[in-house]
């Protein structure tokens, strides 16, 4: 175990050059405290849990000192918003402050979100609010637990720093962990500037940094494309078995690397409903949460398109169709998996199709009490359960019926059966107005809600004596609530 003084760097992404990234130093922010911090993404680095208490922790990670190692650097990329190109996003108030090498030989960058302003600050303040750092911290640490690729999330420190969004608010910062920072609008910003040549460059740093596996292909940069599809359609998969909405699938926020990433107004569905929009700013629902399947292939097509000064059009192409089937595939598994399903029979995807049907007609149906109480047993109980959230009730009792019929069939005891489905069907998730409640005492000065909620879900499969009320249906205000885009 280590101290924050331990830490190694190693700083494969500043070594890039001028041309990839800009040396800043962060802009402290006033008074800092540690909101919170997650043990788990402390263990990555190799960090002892009892240095969260240390005085430097919340200095470090405020911007209020610094390693003499560290080397912070805004990074430059571009991207397709809204389906619209943007020529020069990048770091605007973010800082890559190094890559931290861990005893197992793993790099993970640390990334300052909020550190001041940049050279891509463009008309921001360089700064993030205290609520949706915290909601940047829940939900990368939930969906990891959940099994959901996510960059990772160290601290939240808060501060007397005041900042101006629609009312005054304070300024927070989040501490970013993941392998790496790049994404597809980094490769964008190459290839529409021009620079092959650095394009190049870029290609070559991903892969003997993130896909070495494929250094050893005939054609790499095919190799890594293909992976990249590969990886984004099983997290696209999973974030649709499990009800969650990103809310801003822009090109930028896409990591090359096929984790979650750059958390906005993102939300779990409650009841479910597939046409569901979590961002308010969006009115064509673009972002919707069905539409996040298609979406994420344009995106694929936005990454493609900038390589093509490396990989031949056909070949891209044919990786890109690779999207769909995957996603189907890994999307059915899932599913399989979440009914309780071990074998695979052809009739189970018209199944889940009907499910879904069913829920989409309205009623009541929370997406995921619905799951974990169809892990009781017997099955005829656990559709009983759930069967008065439903509004065709004779809809839903034929499919209940084929629903007992088909996990007959099933091998194994009710047992080892309702374990298997509370270990993929989570009793606790990340709801709006979890996060709102515990945002409102941390403004008030008071982290321990934010503490717990973080803790409960850090193991949102496993029931947790006294956390009953993290388990509840969502209040008729809750299921409302609108996030506000400002951050
Ligand atoms: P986001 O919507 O958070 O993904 O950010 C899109 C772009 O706007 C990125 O280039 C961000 O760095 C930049 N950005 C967002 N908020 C701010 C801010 N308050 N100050 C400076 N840049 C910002
Ligand atoms: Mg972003």
């Amino acid at each position: 175990m280590k101290t924050l003084a331990d830490l190694i760097f190693d700083n494969r992404f500043a070594r890039l050059g001028d041309d990839f990234s800009t040396s800043v130093m962060p802009e402290p922010i006033d008074e800092p405290r540690l909101v919170v911090a997650s043990p788990s993404a402390m263990a990555l680095l190799d960090l002892d849990p009892a240095e969260a208490d240390s005085e430097v922790f919340a200095k470090l990670f405020s911007g209020n000192t610094l390693w003499s190692d560290a080397e912070p650097r805004a990074m430059v990329y571009s991207g397709h918003q809204f389906g619209s190109y943007n020529p020069r996003l990048g770091d605007g108030r973010g800082l890559l402050l190094g890559e931290v090498r861990n005893d197992a030989g793993e790099h993970w960058d640390l990334h300052l979100k909020g550190a001041g302003m940049t050279p891509y600050s463009r008309m921001g303040d360089g700064r993030a609010v205290l609520r949706s750092s915290i909601r940047e911290f829940l939900a990368s640490e939930h969906l990891h637990a959940l099994g959901i690729p996510s960059s990772r999330a160290l601290c939240v420190t808060g501060s007397s720093t005041p900042v101006w969004r629609e009312k005054q608010e304070t300024a927070a910062m989040v501490l970013r962990v993941a392998p790496s920072h790049v994404r597809f609008g980094h490769f964008e910003y190459f290839y529409y500037t021009r620079q092959h040549e650095q394009l190049k460059r870029l290609g070559e740093h991903v892969l003997a940094s993130h896909f070495p596996g494929c250094l050893a292909e005939d054609e790499p940069w095919l190799a890594m494309f293909r992976e990249v599809v590969e990886r984004n359609a099983e997290l696209i998969a999973r974030w649709q078995a499990y009800g969650f909405c990103h809310g801003v699938m822009n090109t930028d926020n896409m990591s090359i690397l096929g984790i979650t990433f750059d958390y906005g107004p993102y939300a779990f569905l409650d009841d479910f409903d597939a046409n569901h929009i979590c961002n308010h700013s969006d009115d064509a629902g673009r972002y919707s949460f069905s539409n996040q399947v298609p979406i994420a292939q344009w995106n694929l097509a936005a990454l493609a398109q900038a390589l093509t000064p490396y990989i031949d059009v056909e070949p891209l192409r044919d990786s890109l169709a690779l999207f769909l089937p995957l996603y189907q595939a890994h999307y059915l598994d899932l599913m399989r998996k979440r009914l309780g399903f071990t074998l695979a029979e052809e009739g189970d995807d018209a199944l889940i199709q009907r499910l879904l049907q069913l829920m989409q007609q309205g009623g009541a149906v929370d997406y995921t009490l619905f799951f974990r109480h169809l892990g009781e047993q017997p099955a005829e109980a656990a559709v009983r359960h759930v069967r008065d959230d439903f509004v065709d009730l004779p809809a839903f009792d034929a499919w209940a019926a084929d629903y007992c019929a088909r996990s007959a069939r099933e091998p194994g005891s009710a047992d080892a059966r309702r374990q298997r489905m509370h270990a993929v069907n989570p009793l606790y998730v990340l709801r709006n107005y979890l996060a709102q409640q515990a945002i409102e005492a941390a403004e008030q000065g008071d982290d321990a809600p934010v503490r717990e909620l973080h803790r409960v879900l850090s193991q949102p499969f496993t029931e947790q004596p006294g956390m009953e009320k993290y388990a509840q249906r969502p209040p008729e205000w809750g299921k409302h609530l609108e996030i506000s885009c400002s951050s």
